[in-house]
């Protein structure tokens, strides 16, 4: 997957809340690591105490509350300096990251105006370790998602070393532009009032149907990103694959329900306890978006057969 290397980007699309506190869960500081943030924070809280907030940031800037208290403006003007270009998503994970966010929502923005209705752009949020959302605090255990109450995706990008490392997928870029144009799916289905029908588990449940359509809207991005213009006009997504595909399927075929059951839980595969799907339905719903490049054969609540 290559970028046009003269296509702008927009960096307001991704906010990077890593190496601040991020909102974050009690103590991202002691989730994340970073033992010099941790005497910051102690370090601004004494002086904030005693000493009066007006001095504490400077005090405190050369042991790391730089860090805590401004990193979200800081790392918002890192992403929007060093992503600038299509060649820097080239040559940058970050930006390649913003790149595909933006491609991902070019798309669903024309798609939703030719069918005479408007898309609201949904921010992706970049974090370390934990974070706070509205749909309340969570930690990189449970791996990117979107939430409908904010409308924000989360992920924390170690997630994609995991894939590799834990679940065996190949990785490359495009894996985890499968993954983001997955919680985009989500997104689009909080906007047209799909979401609340993701419930239960099972099989057959709104869940597994819900998320086997995130997979689907995926695939329809898929085959649009190299025909969908950015405000230059010009496709931001310069070519898409064979390989890129294989990618996006080996990964679908390591996060369905059976195969986590059965590879990283016990052994045994429950059916009942379902919520995204088995393996083939995620491949072949993924599949099904990418060669029709129609969202709306991705009617997954409209099926007997999920496959
Ligand atoms: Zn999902």
């Amino acid at each position: 997957m290559r970028f046009d290397d003269g296509a702008g980007l927009d960096t307001s699309e991704v906010q990077d809340l890593r190496g601040s506190d991020g909102g974050g869960v009690g103590g991202r500081v002691a989730l994340g690591g970073g033992g010099v943030g941790l005497v910051g924070l102690l370090i601004y809280f004494l002086m904030a105490q005693f000493g009066g907030t007006s001095t504490a940031p400077h005090a405190a800037d050369g042991v790391g509350l730089g860090d805590v208290s401004s990193g979200r403006q800081l790392d918002a003007t890192t992403l929007a300096q060093k992503c600038r270009t299509g060649a820097d998503a080239n040559r940058d994970h970050d930006c390649a990251i913003v790149a595909i966010v933006n491609s991902i929502q070019d798309y669903w923005s024309g798609e939703f105006a030719r069918s005479g209705q408007t898309y609201r752009t949904a921010t992706t949020r970049f974090f370390n370790g934990g974070v706070r959302t509205g749909c309340g605090s969570a930690t990189s255990d449970t791996g990117p998602f979107y939430c409908p109450a904010d409308s924000h995706v989360y992920i924390d990008l170690s997630f994609f070393d995991e894939l590799k490392s834990r679940f065996g997928a190949q990785g490359g870029l495009f894996t985890e532009a499968y993954v983001l144009s997955h919680e985009y799916g989500h997104h689009v289905q909080n906007l047209t009032g799909t979401s609340n029908r993701g419930t239960g588990s099972g099989p057959a449940s709104g869940s597994v149907r819900l998320e086997l359509q995130a997979d689907c809207y995926a695939g329809v991005w898929a085959n649009h990103a190299t025909s969908t213009p950015a405000e230059s006009g010009k496709p931001l997504v310069q070519d898409v694959t064979q390989d890129d595909i294989f990618r996006a399927l080996d990964t679908a075929s390591r996060i369905g329900d059976d195969y986590i059951q059965s590879r990283l839980g016990g052994g045994d595969v429950d059916s009942s306890s379902f919520t995204h799907g088995t393996s083939a339905q995620r491949e072949k719903w993924f599949t099904t978006g990418f060669q029709t490049g129609q969202p709306a054969r991705c009617n997954t609540f409209g099926t007997g057969n999920l496959g």
